[in-house]
């Protein structure tokens, strides 16, 4: 076990009770918890619609399969993200298209390269708001706009984080969340879709159940007896167990976001007098979730920042990268993409530190401190 972990649950009695509430309910399956967490969610994120699903690649999918994405379309990805941003694109059979990030500060996909890598097959655009910083949607939805895209937001990072004064997840067509157990609201498995428009809100509604009129909930409670299956639909359902979990999650998701904000100023005030460092998005203002802190090494290659790791874990420190680029697995290697300079940079010389609202000031300035020393010594 590591000192000082890359991620800590923040959980107490307050989620054993609400799990506890909802087994003694003997309802666990999707139902008022659900319901009531899709409430929550949209509130808090001021949109129309959200649907509780078992996952974020639920959701990602999800959303390719209700904008109608399929074989023969082209989706715009950035690598640098988990690798279920990219699989979603060939579960409908259309095919992915690499782009890069705008710069080792900024870790974002690049508006200028989606803009050149748009072709008579292109379809939709997914972002993925970096850590919880938003993309240059302006841009990105001017592209969009001119070409006749879709634009599916991969907002795992970034709960309540926002952009202009919008939450993140709802500019886009639709945008994707994760409960993970390591993201900023945790429930062992879990995700959200949400969107503002109503069309693609009804297709999402029953795509997520085998594309059934009526769910067992609604027949349970004596609403209907029938259904009909009007769509080739799957099981992305979550149940009340996790929902039960992630609104005890959602209480506490502002505190916890404040505190993660506080961790952040304290990083980037230490790291930022370490030479041959670069501590992305320290020109950021707007809100974000923190949900990791990512640093970049100014030079080296793979083996240097790997070095780099294997000192930090002797001293305590567990540490991790995000990510290994999609497009360098074996699945996606054949995948159109463009010029991935920065992509291919970051993901070799990008490390992550700790970042969870119980770090304290000490354990920050010793993880600063032994970041210092692993750089001057590898
Ligand atoms: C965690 C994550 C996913 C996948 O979420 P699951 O809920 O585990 O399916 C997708 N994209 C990004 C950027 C993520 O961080």
């Amino acid at each position: 076990m590591y000192d000082i972990p890359l991620f800590d649950l923040n959980y107490d009695e307050r989620e054993t009770k609400a799990v506890t509430e909802v087994l003694e309910s003997k309802w666990i399956s999707s139902g008022p918890k659900c319901a009531e967490l899709e409430k929550v969610f949209s509130d808090a994120l001021s949109c129309k619609h959200a649907f509780c699903l078992a996952n974020c690649t639920d959701a990602l999918h999800l959303a390719l399969l209700a904008l109608g994405i399929g074989p023969g379309d082209e989706v715009i990805v950035p690598s640098l993200t988990f690798v279920a941003t990219v699989n979603c694109v060939r579960y409908v059979g259309a095919d992915p298209v690499f782009c890069d990030v705008v710069s080792k500060e900024d870790l974002t996909i690049d508006p200028a390269g989606i803009e050149k890598l748009i072709s008579d097959r292109t379809k939709a655009i997914i972002v993925m708001h970096y850590g919880g910083f938003a993309c240059d949607m302006d841009a990105i939805m001017a592209i969009a706009k001119k070409h006749g895209l879709k634009v599916v937001e991969d907002a795992c990072h970034g709960p309540l984080s926002e952009y202009k004064g919008k939450k993140l997840g709802t500019i886009g067509d639709a945008g994707c969340f994760s409960f993970f157990s390591n993201k900023n609201i945790s429930t062992g498995e879990g995700g959200m879709i949400v969107t503002n428009d109503d069309a693609l809100a009804d297709k999402m509604r029953l795509m997520r159940s085998h594309g059934m009129t009526t769910m067992s909930y609604q027949r349970a409670q004596g609403h209907s007896t029938k259904y009909d299956v009007v769509e080739l639909g799957y099981n992305f359902r979550m149940d009340d167990i996790r929902a039960a979990l992630a609104i005890v999650q959602m209480e506490k998701l502002p505190g916890d976001l404040k505190t993660r904000e506080k961790i952040r100023k304290r990083y980037e005030e230490k790291l930022s007098k370490i030479d041959g460092l670069i501590v992305p998005f320290t020109d950021r203002t707007e809100f974000s979730s923190n949900y990791i802190f990512p640093v970049v090494l100014k030079e080296g290659d793979e083996a240097r920042r790997d070095a780099v790791r294997g000192f930090l874990q002797e001293k305590g420190i567990q540490t991790s990268v995000h990510y290994p680029a999609a497009h360098r697995f074996s699945i996606h290697k054949d995948a159109r993409r463009g010029d991935l300079t920065n992509t291919d940079f970051v993901t070799d010389c990008e490390f992550t530190l700790p970042m969870y609202a119980k770090l304290t000031d000490e354990q920050i300035d010793y993880i600063c401190e032994q970041v210092k020393k692993a750089l001057e010594e590898n």
